[in-house]
């Protein structure tokens, strides 16, 4: 068995930490080259003097320098560099064959496509890099030649359920009807809707059955997560948008469905503990200890599934109408969230504006074709300028 040399973009976070988690358990099969933050040092440090990077990447110089100070004193000889180049360098310069891309938002994206461009085996976490530039990253992953496993729970479960041999150009044979993401609805499926408009940040991250960073978890309880996933799953399964459906199923236990045409409905059930799908990844097409506990059928009380309801959850018709319109649409929907999440996360914008300032933003720019980085990144900036007026607008309202 040749041991997989592993680089993880974004290891501070909650996927890199239980990324870490899977790999601490198979020293035989797994080697960290390569570790990346942004601004979380001593966690870094610690990560740093467990696992033995050649690399490690902060944000800053100023982390930088206390980071070289922290694994100077303890000896530790890893070589530490910063800003967003260096994450490219991270997986260009590691001698990594598999990278974890698990940076949260835009930043991660032109690490991801460096992983896709080099051939690596890439572990999509970071759905919003696949969100921006799908068809761009495919093609990526088409001409360097590498793996594309995803991370997300529903994309691996779809992953796990479809055949071996599925690829885009087989869809028509292999009878492929309808993909199922499920969704568990966050913590808000059952609120009054007259509350809403009182959400804070602590209410909005207490995810009732993940634990997750609080970009994802606001975006779980808003359901953009969902409409990102959604566009996800239709760049990484090839099938039209009309055979993506989402369910919701409050116990996250099945963690998504592919119906079949001949009746057949085929369902990955798990734990909701990210470490399945990380381990899934890691060590595909092997299986191995996830250090998750098994699943009991007999102890659970019920499965049960719903539509969305819409007026509850108008992130998930904004990322449809997005999904819809094509082009940069969906990187202008990611830029617009992104900013209006970190808004009601540190600057007191009121819940129920973040689907306010994603369609304003829409509506406000025209959809051209993805078809450069430049081009994304460039929209990207600018659905970025324009979120910050109309949030800048709604809190001096408010
Ligand atoms: P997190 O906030 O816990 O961690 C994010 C990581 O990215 C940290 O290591 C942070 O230092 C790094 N980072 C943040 N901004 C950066 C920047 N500008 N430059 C460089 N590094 C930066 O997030 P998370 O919950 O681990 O999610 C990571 C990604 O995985 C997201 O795209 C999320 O949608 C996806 N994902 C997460 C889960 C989950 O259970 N947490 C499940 C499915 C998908
Ligand atoms: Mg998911």
């Amino acid at each position: 068995m040749s041991v997989r040399r592993v680089a993880i973009l974004g290891s501070t976070g909650s996927i890199g930490v239980n990324t870490l988690d899977v790999i601490r358990a198979h020293p035989d099969r797994f080697k960290v080259v390569a570790l990346t933050a942004a601004k979380q040092v001593d966690v870094l440090a610690d990560q740093c003097a467990e696992f033995h990077p050649a690399i490690a990447v902060v944000a800053d110089a100023a982390g930088a320098a206390r980071l070289t100070k922290l694994l100077l004193d303890r000896k530790i000889n890893t070589e530490v560099l910063y800003g967003p180049q260096a994450l490219v360098s991270a997986v260009t310069q590691s001698d990594c064959d598999t990278v974890m891309a698990a940076i949260v938002g835009a930043a991660g994206l032109v690490p991801a496509l460096a992983a896709a461009k080099a051939g690596k085996r890439v572990l999509l976490a970071n759905k919003e890099a696949l969100v921006m530039s799908g068809d761009l990253f495919m093609q990526a992953m088409k001409v360097g030649g590498g793996e594309l496993l995803p991370i997300d729970s529903e994309h691996n479960a779809i992953f796990q359920c479809l055949p071996s041999r599925f690829s885009k150009d087989l869809n028509p044979s292999l009878g492929v009807e309808e993909l199922w993401l499920t969704a568990s609805g966050g913590p808000f499926r059952n609120t009054p809707l007259e509350q809403l408009a009182s959400i804070t940040p602590e209410q909005a991250c207490a995810h009732p059955n993940w634990v997750m960073g609080r970009k994802i978890s606001v975006d779980s309880a808003t359901m953009m997560n969902k409409g990102l996933e959604v566009i996800e799953a239709f760049w990484l399964f090839g099938l039209p948008l009309e055979k993506i459906k989402v369910l919701i199923h409050p116990q996250s236990l099945v963690h998504s469905m592919v119906r079949y045409r001949d009746g057949s409905v085929l369902a990955q059930l798990g734990q909701p503990d990210m470490r399945t799908p990380i381990a899934y990844g890691l060590a595909w097409p092997e299986r191995i200890d996830a250090g998750v506990a098994p699943l009991s059928l007999t102890q659970l009380a019920s499965l049960s599934f719903a539509e969305p309801e819409l007026e509850r959850f108008p992130c998930l018709s904004l990322a449809f109408a997005a999904a819809y319109a094509g082009g940069t649409a969906p990187t202008v929907l990611n830029a617009a969230n992104e900013i209006a999440v970190a808004a009601f996360l540190e600057e007191g914008l009121p819940y129920l504006q973040i689907p306010v300032v994603v369609e304003k933003v829409l509506n406000s720019i025209a959809s051209v074709n993805a078809k450069s980085l430049e081009i994304i990144l460039d929209v990207d900036a600018r659905a970025r300028q324009s979120a910050q007026e109309v949030v800048r607008d709604a809190l001096c309202k408010h």
